[in-house]
């Protein structure tokens, strides 16, 4: 019994330990913070703290992991919050704007690393034989699968029908790919609206920002300067949720940064094992 379950634990331990991705973003603001007035919206969506799944795992068979949820989302910050006894010095890996010319690159960084991250991806990047059969190796390496929209546009200065196309093209487009729609959705430029907002909850996925990013202003497009302020940031803090993009000085950067972030004694989260996202 003992062995089993100690089998079981080591299969999610590892299964958690393959799982990574990836993002890119908002070309405006630096470093973090979401506006404002967002982070008041935020307050008052206070989540009905569902689900504190316990004890789960150990009943499942192997081939159905249901991951139990170890971080619950602050959207003050869009830093995670430890759930009971999971470990609190951790950040996420994000990636956006995939996968465009880096990602798959960045993936096997990342899969060589065992690092988990999402990749949240456009739809613009997903037309072609070929990004079709890139997104497929991304997520058969194990990496989470986010929603971007499909064309990168500001949500805010579209219809909501238009906005309805942004978002419901693309997880269409992912499911038809990977058999699956992304669980997580990151509006380009952060930029949401109330409409985005209750559609993209509707549709299952989990909206976040980001906490801090650095690699779209122009001191940092360079891979030893995007790594030292990734792993030194002000703005690093337990939980962090970190934003980087499918480009050329980040895909170089990307190996350092992880391991700098692991040398200060971060580990990185699974995107499985947040709340709202885990299977019920
Ligand atoms: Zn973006």
């Amino acid at each position: 019994m003992i062995h089993m379950k100690y089998t079981k634990l080591m299969t999610l331990t590892l299964l958690a330990l393959m799982l990574a991705a990836c993002g890119k973003e908002e070309t405006k603001t630096p470093a973090s913070a979401p506006a404002q007035e967002e982070v008041d919206e935020k307050i008052e969506n206070e989540e009905t703290n569902e689900e504190l799944v316990t004890d789960v795992v150990e009943e499942e068979p192997m081939e159905e992991v249901t991951t139990k949820p170890l971080y619950k989302l602050n959207e003050a910050n869009w830093a995670f919050k430890p759930i009971a006894d999971a470990p609190s010095k951790v950040v996420l890996l994000t990636i956006d704007d995939a996968p465009d010319k880096r990602s798959l690159e960045m993936a096997k960084t990342l899969k060589e690393l065992n690092a988990p991250a999402i990749f949240f991806v456009n739809g613009h990047f997903l037309d072609t034989d070929e990004e079709k059969a890139v997104l497929k190796e991304i997520h058969a390496m194990g990496f989470a699968i986010g929603n971007h929209t499909q064309t990168h546009a500001n949500l805010k200065d579209l219809t909501e029908e238009q906005q309805r196309a942004e978002i419901m093209q693309v997880s269409e487009k992912v499911e038809a790919i990977i058999g699956e729609k992304p669980k997580y959705f990151r509006a380009p430029f952060g930029s949401n609206t109330d409409f985005s907002k209750a559609l993209v909850k509707e549709q299952g996925m989990l909206l976040m920002n980001w906490t801090y990013g650095y690699d779209w202003v122009s001191e940092y497009q360079d891979a030893k300067a995007l790594t030292g302020i990734m792993v030194n940031s002000e703005f690093l803090t337990n939980g962090a949720n970190l934003l980087m993009h499918d480009r050329v000085w980040t895909a170089a950067a990307l190996k350092g940064i992880v391991e700098g972030l692991r040398g200060k004694g971060y580990e990185m989260i699974d995107p499985a094992t947040i709340q709202g996202v885990t299977a019920e």
